[in-house]
């Protein structure tokens, strides 16, 4: 008897955490963290004390107590016994913070599998930020195709497009039926063949059941959605026609999106310029032949931003051992001040204050290439306008989703055509019923039985 149960993804966006069970054997495909995690209970500097292990967790049934799960130091002070392993394996389909943060807890006695490019996400994240700590695991590197077996079950990685290099769906045989888990995926970005290549093997195998992501069921979608080619284009448009510098946001991890404004850059005649972490996370990713990226210490259009940190003397020792990496290719304040009509440069919301000392032109431009905010009251979202306006610098809004959207997911349902349909990682789970009258929604902690008729 093959069982499903769905600790975490079930109505919100994120914080996948899905148990597969095949007699004896125990799977989880992702172990994320929520996006309003402990909301409830935490927030700003009140936050679950990290020597209390999962205690802090468990006082308020925010992490789910499960048998041979977790690491011994993590139950120390809790009331729930360690237990030697009684989980498998972990799988997980892409680095995103909402499918992976909660490995944290995890027994390392349990093996991790995950794609190539998603280890080097997850020591680039770990080497490079301060609070972020994945722990000790086994890591077993996977890359698409293979089949990994585990007792009674077996699991196919298959590669998809999603706003991350490295993404997998995963097929997996059990005993009794197949599953199919879509993890995040999308159909506009680059690589959509990825993901065409992935439905064409879902499809084949006849699944008994799909686990699939929702992110974009929404009755309408009002936001404003590119393809990634159009971001590129559109981006290019604005960089053309001005002589000013061009400051750009968008998400650390989205290669892709690095990528389109490298190539605006290029296009365009200008360098770009960005952080030391972009930097050692580029210069980690072109191990990954697959990836095709720019090698920050050797590209003649990537520059690499120093603020003043300590001593503000740009003194080597002002800087993170990894950071110094990088400073045959250092440009500072002054130099982008003095260049503004050749660069484009990456510059995070945080980063702000660097204005201060850039003086960027009046009328200098500002693309904003992410997520538009999710309420009209959103404090940061105010914030980055005054300090846009004090600045006189125009906002651009230009994003391509990671995600399918509403029509694309029916599309993939009935080209895969399972006997279920699990949503997750969606806060309109109900929205699916309108596509098929195969959904199962889910509750969180129960367990679904699959049955092949
Ligand atoms: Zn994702």
């Amino acid at each position: 008897m093959v069982k499903l149960t769905f600790y975490g993804g079930v109505n919100e966006i994120g914080g996948n955490k899905i148990l597969v069970e095949d007699k004896k054997t125990k799977i989880f495909f992702d172990f994320g963290q929520s996006f309003n995690f402990g909301a409830e209970y935490f927030t700003g500097w009140l936050s679950p004390r990290a020597m209390n292990g999962l205690g802090d967790h468990f006082e308020f049934g925010l992490l789910p107590k499960i048998r041979g799960l977790y690491a011994k130091e993590q139950l120390a002070f809790t009331d729930f016994p360690y237990m030697e392993p009684e989980v498998n394996a972990i799988f997980l389909s892409h680095a995103h913070f909402d499918h992976v943060t909660h490995i944290c807890f995890v027994d390392p006695l349990i093996p991790v599998y995950l794609g190539v490019g998603t280890k080097l996400f997850l020591e680039s994240m770990e080497e490079t930020s301060s609070f972020c700590d994945y722990k000790k695991h086994e890591y077993r590197t996977f890359r698409t195709g293979e089949k990994i077996k585990r007792d009674d079950i077996t699991v196919e990685p298959v590669h998809v497009d999603h706003s991350i290099p490295a993404a997998y769906g995963f097929i997996i045989h059990a005993s009794e039926g197949t599953v199919v888990y879509t993890g995040d995926l999308r159909l506009h970005g680059p690589r959509k063949d990825l993901t065409e290549e992935f439905v064409e093997k879902a499809e084949e195998c006849k699944p008994d059941a799909l686990i699939c992501e929702g992110t974009r069921m929404t009755l309408k979608e009002n936001r404003r959605n590119y393809s990634e080619s159009q971001v590129e284009q559109l981006s290019s448009r604005i960089v053309s026609s001005t002589d000013k510098i061009v400051f750009v946001t968008h998400y650390s991890r989205d290669m892709d999106r690095f990528r389109s404004f490298y190539n605006v850059a290029v296009n365009n005649e200008r360098k770009i310029v960005i952080s030391p972490k972009t930097a050692y996370l580029l210069s980690k990713l072109i191990h990954d032949e697959h990836l095709d990226l720019p090698d920050p210490l050797k590209d003649e259009h990537v520059l690499v931003y120093y603020k003043r940190k300590k001593s503000g003397t740009f003194d080597d020792a002002d800087y993170f051992v990894w950071e110094r990496e990088f400073m045959d290719k250092m440009v500072t304040y002054e130099f982008v001040h003095k260049n503004q009509s050749k660069l484009i440069m990456d510059l995070d919301f945080y980063q702000f204050a660097e204005l201060i000392d850039i003086k960027p032109e009046r009328g200098s431009c500002f693309i904003h290439s992410m997520s538009e905010p999710f309420s009209e009251e959103d404090i940061e979202d105010e914030v980055l306008h005054n300090w846009l306006d004090h600045f006189g610098i125009q906002f651009h809004q230009l994003h391509a989703s990671g995600h399918l959207n509403k029509e694309q997911i029916g599309n993939l349902i009935s080209e895969i055509e399972p006997k279920k349909i699990y949503p997750v990682h969606t806060e309109n789970a109900r929205l699916f019923k309108r596509i098929s009258d195969r959904v199962q929604l889910i509750e969180c902690g129960k367990e679904y039985k699959l049955t092949s008729t």
